[in-house]
C-alpha cells in the first residue's frame, strides 16, 4: 500500500490527493567536517544512533522520540568537537 493510499482525499480538491503528513520534532543533526568519529554518541544513544565502518554517526531522519530527548541532549553536550545538535524541525 502507497503512502497516499492512506491519506483521504482533499474535500476542496476530490481530485487532488492530500499531502501526507511527515512527523515533525526535534531531530539529531551532526556536522560532518566537525565530527572527529568519537562515537560518544552512539554509545550515548545506542539503538537510535548507529556508526558506520569509520565510526561517524548515522544518524535517523525523523524527530528524536519523546523518551530519547533527554539522553539526545545528553549526547549533545557530551559531544567533544560540539558536531552534534538537536534541530527544531
Ligand atoms: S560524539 Fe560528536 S564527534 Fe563523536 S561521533 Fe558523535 S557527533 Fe561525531
Amino acid at each position: 500500500m502507497a503512502l497516499n493510499d492512506r491519506v483521504p482525499p482533499n474535500p476542496a480538491r476530490p481530485d487532488r490527493p492530500r499531502k501526507a503528513r511527515v512527523p515533525t520534532g526535534p531531530a539529531l543533526r551532526v556536522d560532518p567536517i566537525g565530527c572527529q568519529a568519537h562515537g560518544l554518541c552512539a554509545e550515548l544513544l545506542p539503538g537510535h544512533v548507529t556508526l558506520d565502518e569509520w565510526g561517524y554517526p548515522i544518524l535517523p531522519t525523523g524527530p528524536v522520540p519523546p523518551e530519547l530527548l533527554a539522553a539526545a541532549r545528553a549526547a549533545v553536550r557530551a559531544c567533544p568537537t560540539l558536531a552534534l545538535r538537536i534541530a527544531s524541525e
